[in-house]
């Protein structure tokens, strides 16, 4: 089968972006998507309002779409912790003492086991721990927090959220309040804090906590408007919180309970650290009543000084499997390739794997660019994503590849990171990280985004001579990862001496 065409009015534009879903959505934010109502006569727990579950939720005959799942194989991945306090873990949802309302939207989401890093961080959290959380992509770490956090203020909403206007008599202009989170959760990117916002807005349902997300490159005023309705749940790229901060009439942290920082590794790398810097001290809150998390793939250095800095003595530190080590059921190939041959190589991968979601990542917004003229002449249903796109344009690049009437996305490195999108059968590196752009764990994120919870995937990456200063780290990923080394990569194999060492 041949990739189907898109319909005309769906075909990706010179720049890529789908002109169809973009038409349709032009002034809709995916911020701006329907959360539950809370009205004050609800007892402790909301009534289910069939409509809005079916839009969180989906249809409930594919819901458990997820039972193809290999759940013995992810049991199997071991959990290193380290701190003063040993956590035991949960062997099931049931057990977790969760509220009785988060069990039932942890179910309606599909979810019937806990992932290894829910185990253990979902009764470190409940017991009131600090917690670092390091678990490769893909293996559940969203829900690591939000769960048992949503949990535990389920029952202490009243007592603990601010007031907020009631949406059925809701008057503009009159009852707009300032918005005191008490939660915080900091993302890199706007397509990964839509992304959080959407699995809180299914974890928010039927209780008092109202979810909010704010990030770039959309109107301000649209985003306080929302904000201004009440917000208890707040999720928030680095630049447009703080901007939000420094109007405290707009937000404020001072009822704030937990801060999670996601994708710590890529937050405190790129230039962000002062911004971290204000969000963790700088909002008012209350920094010795505030429970923190720091969640990522990898754990390098510039995270492990902020949790020194931030996180009480106490933390605990999970990591599951070993850190920054991709998973074994990513199978990975290495093609080894001329520069100028590049295109016709990524031509035959698509030939050769066609019809399925593929990312194809690249290194700069030029070469994003062109990659999309090239396979958009070629035929090929694309869209694509980077940074200096407009946020509309990159709502619909995500939402047109997410629908699969574009099953092809080209990216940036940092534009996909996190990005959790189903059935990412192939991974393309058009271009390897460069060592001072990332270098092998950036590799590790971005092959990340196939191979999801147990899933298998393929990431195929072209190396040229350029990518010399990766190959031996490369290689010793493919070794621990129990990947087949391809001949011309045989030299950088490190010295076998000490016998068997990579094969214990
Ligand atoms: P990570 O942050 O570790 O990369 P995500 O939190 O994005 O991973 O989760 C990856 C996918 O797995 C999401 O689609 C999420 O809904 C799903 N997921 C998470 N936990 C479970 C679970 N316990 N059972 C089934 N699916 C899950
Ligand atoms: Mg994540």
């Amino acid at each position: 089968m041949d990739y189907a065409q898109p319909p005309p009015d769906q075909a990706p534009d010179a720049n890529g972006a789908s002109n169809g879903p973009m038409i349709q959505s032009s002034d809709i934010f995916d911020g701006s998507a329907a959360v539950y109502q809370w009205n004050d006569e609800y007892g402790d727990v909301g009534p289910k309002l069939e409509a809005l579950e079916l839009e969180l939720f989906g249809d409930p005959a594919t819901r458990h779409e997820r039972t193809g799942l290999d759940f013995r194989r992810i049991e199997s991945i071991e959990v290193k912790q380290e701190g003063p306090v040993k956590i035991e873990p949960i062997k099931n949802f049931k057990e977790a003492g969760l509220h009785p309302v988060m069990l039932e939207n942890v179910l309606l989401a599909g979810y019937t086991h806990p992932t290894p890093i829910q185990k253990f961080t979902i009764p470190a959290i409940i017991s009131g721990r600090d917690v670092i959380g390091i678990a490769q992509t893909g293996s559940g770490k969203t829900g690591a927090y939000l769960i048992p956090i949503l949990s535990r203020l389920m029952g202490k909403a009243k007592k603990l959220a601010a007031p907020r206007p009631n949406p059925a008599t809701f008057c503009e202009g009159r009852d707009e309040v300032t918005a005191e989170p008490l939660v915080l959760i900091v993302a890199p990117t706007r397509e990964l804090a839509v992304q959080i916002f959407n699995e809180a807005r299914k974890f928010c349902y039927r209780t008092m906590l109202r979810p909010c997300v704010v990030y770039g490159g959309t109107p301000v005023p649209e985003q306080i408007r929302l904000l201004s309705r009440g917000c208890d749940v707040l999720i928030g790229t680095p630049g447009r919180l703080v901007s939000f901060l420094n109007k405290p009439r707009v937000l404020t942290l001072r009822r704030l309970k937990y801060l999670i920082i996601d994708e710590a590794d890529e937050m405190l790398d790129i230039g962000w650290q002062e911004d971290i810097q204000r969000i963790m001290l700088g909002g008012d809150q209350d920094e010795g009543n505030v429970k923190y998390g720091l969640f990522s793939a990898t754990f390098p250095k510039t995270a492990r000084d902020l949790a020194k800095e931030h996180l009480a003595a106490a933390h605990v530190r999970f990591r599951v499997g070993r850190a920054g080590s991709t998973t074994e059921n990513i199978k990975q190939i290495i093609v080894q390739t001329e520069p100028h041959e590049k295109r016709n190589v990524l031509l035959q991968l698509l030939n050769e794997m066609h019809g399925v979601r593929t990312i194809i990542f690249a290194n700069s917004r030029q070469e994003v660019d062109c990659l999309d003229d090239f396979l958009f002449n070629m035929k090929l249903p694309v869209t694509s994503m980077h940074s200096e796109r407009t946020q509309l344009e990159r709502e619909a690049a995500m939402r047109a590849f997410r629908a699969g009437t574009a099953p092809i996305l080209i990216a940036t490195g940092v534009t996909a990171r996190g990005i959790d999108v189903r059935n990412v059968m192939h991974v393309i590196n058009y271009d390897l990280p460069s060592m001072d752009h990332g270098g092998i764990e950036e590799y590790t994120h971005r092959i990340g985004r196939t191979g999801r919870i147990g899933h298998r995937g393929v990431a195929t990456s072209l190396f040229t001579e350029r990518d010399e200063p990766i190959a031996s780290v490369l290689t010793r990923t493919l070794l621990e990862t129990k990947q087949e080394i391809p001949d011309f990569l045989e030299i950088y194999k490190p010295d076998l001496a000490p016998a068997g060492r990579w094969g214990q």
